[in-house]
């Protein structure tokens, strides 16, 4: 998922103020060859992912069924580490290798609601990622609020003893920008809770289903405020609490959580790389996260974008096409518990900014991809729109403004690297995100040719193209929603 503040707060697109360098000379553009080289690519993409037995679609299907859930420091992403270093090397990707990433190792015992009062009932909880325990099940009757902004206006003191409840509900939309309205709630809600004195929170899960099944995610205690457990209902248990609190009596829940942090961990980033020729020492980079959260097997979130990445650069490899600048495909690790892995990398390469053409991450399902978006500076997006004239046949339309790289390569564009987003169509993907529901059967196999046709001509093309995109060079646009 794309970064949480990004999203919350919904920037606006600041595009470069400085004058563009005028019409770009033939030379600065992407070569007849090179075009055609990446529509080869493009079409053989297509071709090979139709059904079950293209390579993007056994390669999620591999990870999350000799895999499955693999929460950032337990044993199955350590196994996952392993998977993704056994599969770039059987791919024949030329370099594969990993970094180091520490964590603050997060896990989750049992953890149970119900009304105590006035009409006892089971609730459907999840624990919100990094949420302290309860320490055995804890009471407090229900004080509901509209939406995060109505509970930051609670007075201190005001919830003392009191369990606080956002009842805000997240909208579907093609692009998912419900998810920035209302993911708030889940980061800063807790704090919010606590320091108007209530001893845990709860709040509607941030999603679009009405499944009865609770979205977990990251929350984001602040500094100096006491940690209160916090907890997601899932829809159609928030609407039951919703219906109750309506009667006028008071609601006391009882909420029971076992999880906690373990102080912290270490895991890897796994890298494969196809090794470039006269550039080798600048790189594209494209990728998913190998991390998943624990109800599901991390199919949409995010096995398929590990897939989908891994599989193109391995068609570049498999059709010889040697590009100029070497393309890295990253699997991150712990983009869940707020993007580790990205930040990890960031850091060991936060000298080798300008030698990055572009980064882009594969994080949003595997729903169909529709827009182009970039961050690039202005004299380079000539070849962003020659690039987006072979990807036009795929349904995909070049857009200037707006879009973002993703959670993980954030890190780097915070460093000044240019970007890419090729957005994909995001109408169901909150249905299932961080549920038990994100399982395999959630994705179309033949939907992913289109994508891994995308990212191997985003790929091939960014690392020929004879100019830089601007990495290190000046303020690049930045990403907004
Ligand atoms: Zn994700």
């Amino acid at each position: 998922m794309p970064n949480l503040r990004t999203l919350a707060t919904a920037v606006a697109i600041t595009l470069l103020a400085s004058a563009s360098s005028g019409a770009l000379a033939a030379n600065d553009l992407l070569s007849t060859q090179d075009i055609a080289a990446a529509t080869k690519l493009r079409d053989a993409a297509m071709a090979g992912n139709v059904d079950e037995n293209g390579v993007a679609y056994r390669l999620t299907e591999s990870l999350t069924t000799e895999i499955g859930e693999r929460l950032a420091g337990t044993p199955p992403a350590d196994r996952a580490v392993e998977w993704a270093k056994a599969k770039f090397k059987a791919l024949g990707y030329d370099k594969v290798y990993t970094e180091p990433v520490s964590f603050p190792l997060w896990t989750r015992g049992h953890e149970e609601a119900s009304v105590v009062s006035p009409y006892p009932q089971r609730l459907v909880v999840t624990a919100l990622g990094h949420s302290v325990g309860t320490n055995g099940p804890l009471q407090g009757d229900v004080v509901e609020f509209a939406d995060l902004a109505a509970l930051q206006a609670a007075k201190p003191g005001s919830l003392d003893g009191k369990i606080a409840y956002i009842s805000h509900r997240m909208q579907r939309f093609k692009d998912g920008h419900g998810y920035g309205e209302a993911v708030g709630a889940r980061a800063f809600g807790p704090s919010a809770a606590a320091k108007a004195g209530a001893k845990a929170l709860l709040i509607r899960s941030i999603g679009t289903d009405h499944d009865r099944l609770a979205h977990t995610g990251m929350l984001d205690y602040a500094a100096g405020v006491p940690k209160i457990p916090a907890a997601a209902l899932s829809n159609p248990d928030a609407d039951l609490l919703s219906h109750m609190i309506a009667r006028g009596q008071p609601v006391r829940v009882s909420l029971d959580l076992d999880c906690g942090e373990h102080g912290m961990a270490t895991s890897y980033n796994v890298i494969g790389e196809i090794t470039g020729s006269d550039k080798r020492a600048q790189v594209v980079t494209i990728g998913g996260h190998l991390d998943s959260w624990d109800p599901g097997t991390g199919a949409i979130d995010d096995a398929v974008g590990v897939g989908i990445t891994m599989a193109a650069g391995a068609l570049i490899h498999d059709l010889h096409l040697q590009p100029r600048r070497t393309i890295r495909v990253i699997a991150y690790m712990d983009e869940e518990s707020g993007g580790y892995g990205g930040k990890a990398y960031a850091n060991a390469h936060a000298s080798q900014v300008k030698q990055h053409q572009i980064g882009a991450e594969s994080d949003m399902g595997a729903g169909r991809i529709y827009e182009l978006h970039a961050g690039v500076k202005q004299s380079a997006w000539p070849v962003i729109e020659q690039i987006g004239q072979v990807l036009a046949p795929l349904g995909i339309a070049t857009v200037k403004t707006g879009g973002g790289a993703g959670e993980d390569p954030d890190a780097m564009v915070a460093k000044g690297m240019a970007w890419a987003e090729l957005r994909q169509d995001a109408t169901y993907y909150f249905d299932w995100h961080h549920t038990a529901n994100d399982t395999l059967d959630k994705i179309e196999p033949a939907a992913l040719g289109q994508q891994v046709a995308a990212y191997a001509v985003l790929a091939y093309l960014s690392a020929q193209a004879p100019g830089s995109f601007g990495s290190g060079e000046m303020p690049l646009p930045k990403p907004g929603w």
